[in-house]
């Protein structure tokens, strides 16, 4: 739970937030309706605040005042604002607060808490800026701050190349073209050679007035560009949205390699990696087992406790799955099927498929629901393909199937 001071006077304004944070089950608001009243919550209890949601003109406080005051206690500090220009907004931004919302819509005061969330996130998220330029770099460093992210600085290119290799959780540099020793197009080249864009995002720098550079440093394989002199707000924008598409890769990689409800590998994945398994094997010369596991009766668990219960089981089912088998490959092959595969041989995976059936009895998915169980088949062999070891173990399966279910059938 993340508690967060909102100073507001404007019932109507109040009415919108407060709507808005009941469907936020993980913020807590508190609310004050003056300069005063923050004045005497902060003093007592800023640190139980995570951030703040700040009105420019309170009863006591006409002009901001409010900002510097939640900035003193080093809080998040999001605006809102009934009017805006421009000088205001490089004024409040470069003071340091997050950032500024329109009282238009429902949709700016949404913004204000999509903020809240990346807020939270961004302090999980590790900023390289390399940049000769100290008050460049400070300047960098004051505007990101702000937004919670773990900023480190190097003075050259070099010094990046060392921090990233005793830092490789690193998620985003941020490098100047012009400096001393290795230029940020060299940095960038010599990077994009072993990192991809998903383990590191890259955002060059440059004064330079010439349109080609950013064409330039985008061919040498950075993820954006930002001309020097930049505004606060252009800054976050383009961290924010390179970090956001990372984050899209990302769950588009999961997605295509991971089933949805178990969290295994689905079936594709487990084609993939059971592939090099087994040419690692075979060079090292050792066999295999698999195993193939099916869910008996699954669907009338379905029938008879809903489909909900059914999804339950399957989670339940991997979990246990993943419990005995820590080191094995594991996939859902489909529906109610599974499979692993694992050095084992025959015999100790036989014996820990026994071991998962009395964990499997013991799992409640319904009230009142029948113990789950399974039929198996289970092979050793020599790793030559993929394909053919499953097949073996199919033919197992349909045996312990055809044998009355509820039992193994090996080799
Ligand atoms: P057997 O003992 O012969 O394996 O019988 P069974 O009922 O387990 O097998 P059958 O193949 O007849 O039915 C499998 C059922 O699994 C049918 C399907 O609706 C259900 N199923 C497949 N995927 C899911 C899923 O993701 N969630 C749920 N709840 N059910 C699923
Ligand atoms: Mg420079
Ligand atoms: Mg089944
Ligand atoms: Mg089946």
């Amino acid at each position: 739970m993340r508690n967060i001071l909102v100073v507001e006077d404007s019932p109507l304004v109040l009415k919108i937030l407060e709507h808005l944070f009941r469907q936020e089950p993980n913020l807590q608001p508190v609310f004050c309706a003056s300069l005063g009243e923050a004045q005497v919550m902060l003093e007592t209890s800023a640190s139980l605040f995570f951030a703040a949601i700040v009105d420019l003109n309170l009863p006591d406080a006409m002009d901001g005042e409010i900002v510097d005051l939640v900035l003193g206690y080093t809080l998040p500090c999001i605006v809102l604002t009934g009017s805006y220009n421009e000088q205001r907004r490089d004024e409040l931004l470069l003071k340091g607060v997050v950032d500024y919302v329109l009282k238009e819509s429902q949709h700016s005061y949404e913004y204000a808490f999509r903020l809240l969330h990346r807020l939270e996130s961004n302090s999980q998220v590790k900023i390289l800026v390399a940049e000769d330029s100290d008050s460049t770099r400070h300047f960098i460093r004051r505007i990101l701050t702000s937004h919670l992210y773990q900023i480190i600085d190097a003075v050259d290119g070099d010094q990046a190349l060392q921090i990233l290799k005793e830092q490789p959780d690193i998620d985003l540099l941020l490098v100047d073209h012009s400096m001393p020793g290795i230029s940020g197009f060299e940095l960038v080249k010599m990077l994009r050679q072993k990192m991809k864009r998903t383990d590191l995002i890259i955002l060059g720098l440059s004064a330079d007035t010439k349109g080609s550079l950013s064409a330039l440093f985008i061919k040498h394989g950075a993820d954006d560009f930002l001309r020097k002199p930049f505004c606060p707000e252009e800054l976050n924008c383009r961290v924010m949205s390179t970090l956001e598409r990372r984050d899209l890769m990302q769950a588009l990689k999961q997605a295509a390699l991971f089933d949805s409800l178990t969290n295994l590998y689905n079936r594709r994945a487990f084609y993939e990696q059971g592939t090099q398994m087994c040419k690692l094997a075979q060079r090292g010369g050792h066999d295999l087992s698999v195993a193939m596991l099916d869910l008996d009766f699954f669907k009338s668990i379905n029938d008879e406790f809903g489909h909900a219960s059914g999804d339950t089981a399957l989670v339940l089912f991997a979990r246990a799955l993943v419990q005995v088998f820590p080191d094995a490959l594991l996939g859902r092959l489909g529906g109610e099927e599974f499979a692993l595969l694992s050095r084992q041989d025959a015999p100790a995976l036989q014996g820990a498929l026994e071991q998962l059936r009395q964990v499997v009895a013991g799992l409640k998915y319904a009230a009142d629901a029948p113990a789950l169980n399974f039929s198996a088949g289970v092979y050793q062999g020599a790793a030559e393909d993929l394909e053919s070891l499953l097949h073996q173990v199919d033919t197992r399966l349909y045996q312990a199937k055809h044998q009355g279910r509820g039992r193994t059938v090996s080799n």
